[in-house]
């Protein structure tokens, strides 16, 4: 992506690119998608190891929001290093080396150790030594809530100027070749969260399900990602704003062990388009 007068970046931490053309109130946002990893970072597995922990590939599926007259907003640091889809205070104690200054919150992912801190990437321990209290805050200060407060002022912006405003908050996971059964993990291609309507109106959760089925693919809606942290954080579906999340399964289009593109790539980057297209004309619609 080249910069433009329409980019807005803070180095390190995220960029902002908004339309090319008349703005809709979209906005797409993939926050686990970077890849830039801090110089204090310190992880103690290797490159490939903590590269698995990426949405790998996402932000790129979407790049084509702005043509539409959407906002794409995207981390440019890796969600290993602290993770914008948990709550400030979804971390586990055990990985500080101090006790942290006000009560802890940790949530059903922290205790499998993927909470604000991640603690291990394919199995292994992602750091050699606990992490200082103030080196978290810092984390906190520097990358998480400058993309929190800017991904809050897009949607802010587009909501006074159209009385509405559709956010679709974009990752990717990785199906584990069995699940607990020993059996092969039956095959889905996205799960779309909204927190049971309590982030978006259902009407717009369905009508994402509908474009994506007509195209052939399998859908679930509410089912294992039911929507986290930033869908929670920025969904307000009562005051005409909406954040969906949407999960892709990234065997649609890479390699999950060599970490390539797929043939199908831009196959499936068009259906992604297409996607956005879609969503920016529901949103020019409902004006
Ligand atoms: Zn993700």
């Amino acid at each position: 992506m080249k910069p433009t007068d329409r980019t807005f970046s803070l180095p390190g931490v995220l960029e902002r690119i908004d339309p090319e053309t008349e703005p809709l109130p979209v906005v797409f946002d993939s926050p686990h998608s970077g890849n830039r990893y801090p110089s204090d970072f310190d992880y103690a597995v290797t490159r490939d190891q903590i590269r698995s922990t990426e949405d790998m590939h996402v932000d790129e599926l979407f790049a084509a929001a702005p043509r539409h007259g959407a906002t794409l907003l995207r981390a440019l640091f890796p969600r290993s290093y602290i993770d914008l889809n948990r709550g400030p205070l979804d971390l586990d104690e055990s990985l500080l080396a101090g006790p942290w200054p006000e009560p802890l919150l940790p949530g059903h992912k922290t205790r499998n150790g993927k909470g604000l801190l991640r603690s291990q990437a394919m199995g292994r321990p992602i750091y050699a030594r606990k992490l200082e209290v103030a080196e978290v805050q810092a984390r906190l200060n520097r990358y998480y809530e400058p993309y929190h407060a800017t991904l809050a002022a897009i949607i802010a912006e587009r909501r006074r100027d159209f009385g509405a405003v559709w956010h679709v908050n974009c990752h990717s996971w990785s199906p584990p070749d069995t699940g607990r059964d020993g059996k092969p993990v039956r095959h889905v291609d996205f799960f779309l969260g909204d927190r049971e309507g309590t982030t978006a109106d259902t009407e717009f959760t369905e009508l994402v399900a509908g474009f994506l089925r007509n195209l052939g693919y399998e859908v679930l809606v509410n089912r294992l990602f039911k929507g986290m942290e930033l869908v929670r954080r920025h969904g307000r579906p009562e005051e005409g704003q909406h954040s969906l999340q949407i999960e892709i399964n990234r065997e649609i289009y890479m390699d999950k062990h060599g970490y390539h593109k797929l043939d199908g790539f831009a196959e499936f980057r068009a259906h992604m388009e297409g996607l956005i297209r879609y969503v920016c004309e529901y949103a020019r619609d409902a004006l």
